[in-house]
């Protein structure tokens, strides 16, 4: 996680109300990824024409915060069902991942969040369950062991991943359709932006909703919460409208730049530059010398680099490119 948590797409505590309170609600308040959404609606309509209780299982990966449990919800309401929620290293023993299958309802969603994370064993016994909706679990250990096979209810299984390649390929091969979800544009993150300003009661200029969104990631979660940190912020000052003025100091304040980077990704490009010579360097190398877990520079500070052209992966490593020099020669703006 970086050190400033209000640019890191991935949840935090903090985050739970706000996601739950500006969570788009229908096809239509969800903004962008219309390729994604006119593909499920199709697959939705086929199967209720068909009158069968569920669709076809669906994966969604990319990476966190850019909408894959809101849309994962969105299914589950466009199909009329309910939907059962759980993250994947929550299940720690098949009888866990019995217990959630047997006690779902005809037709209902499962989202399976962070799907790359559930352990092998329940993995096995997922398998027959999305392809026969049979559970077939062992009872007792050694000479004792035997078989006991359960039918589950009818269900679509939607598994969220921000690491595709974690995932094993039989258990890939199972899913009926996998989407991929692409960052925003800035047009699309200004009416998020907007969209929450409104839902919160939040009187904001429009140069400050693009100050806002000029500094998120280009990522839902990041834009919602620099709006709300800097709501907090103009609050204090008892300002009725946000101006543009008061977002920049605000995320200046929040040691967020022009670019929407921090002191975390500027520290990876300076050590690239100086410890490496610019790179390539490998992913263990650039942890150690930046003083990151790997899993961090991998899921937090690359993806947004490599997006905004500061880095590149080559077979031998990472390197850093001279729009990123650039941007360090000119210091932070
Ligand atoms: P993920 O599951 O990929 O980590 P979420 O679905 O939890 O992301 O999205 C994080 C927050 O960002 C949600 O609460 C929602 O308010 C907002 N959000 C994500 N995608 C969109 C979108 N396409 N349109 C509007 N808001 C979005």
């Amino acid at each position: 996680m970086p050190k400033n948590k209000d640019i890191s797409p991935s949840p935090i505590k903090e985050d739970q109300c706000l996601d739950l309170a500006l969570r788009p609600q229908t096809f239509k308040e969800y903004v962008g990824q219309e390729n994604i959404k006119n593909n499920i609606q199709i697959i939705i309509d086929a199967s209720k024409k068909r009158k069968e209780p569920c669709i076809e299982h669906l994966l969604f990966y990319g990476g966190s915060g850019l909408g894959k449990t809101t849309l994962s919800y969105l299914v589950a309401k466009e199909m009329g069902v309910g939907v059962r929620t759980i993250a994947g290293p929550s299940i720690k023993k098949s009888g866990d991942l019995a217990a959630i299958l047997t006690n779902l309802r005809e037709g209902d969603v499962l989202f399976i969040d962070e799907l790359h994370r559930i352990n092998r064993v329940c993995e096995e016994i997922i398998y027959p369950a999305m392809e026969e909706f049979m559970l077939n679990l062992i009872i007792g250990k050694g000479p004792m062991a035997r078989t006991m096979n359960l039918k589950v209810p009818r269900f679509t299984l939607i598994g969220a991943t921000t690491r595709l390649a974690l995932l094993s390929s039989p258990l890939r091969s199972r899913f009926g359709a996998t989407f991929r979800l692409d960052s925003y544009n800035e047009e699309e993150i200004k009416a998020i932006i907007k969209r929450s300003s409104s839902l919160l009661g939040i009187k904001i200029e429009k140069d400050a909703i693009s100050s806002i969104a000029s500094r998120s990631r280009f990522n839902p979660r990041v834009a919602n919460r620099l709006l709300k940190r800097v709501r907090d912020f103009s609050e204090v000052e008892g300002k009725k409208k946000i101006t543009k003025e008061d977002a920049c100091s605000a995320l200046s304040f929040l040691d967020v730049d022009k670019m929407g980077l921090e002191s975390g990704d500027r520290k990876i490009l300076e050590v690239l530059l100086k410890k490496f010579n610019g790179g390539p360097a490998g992913l263990q190398s650039l942890a150690i010398a930046s003083a990151e877990e790997e899993e961090t520079i991998i899921e937090i500070y690359e993806p947004y680099l490599i997006q905004i052209g500061f880095i590149k992966r080559t077979p031998r490593g990472r390197v850093i490119t001279e729009k990123a020099k650039t941007y360090l020669r000119n210091g932070r703006s």
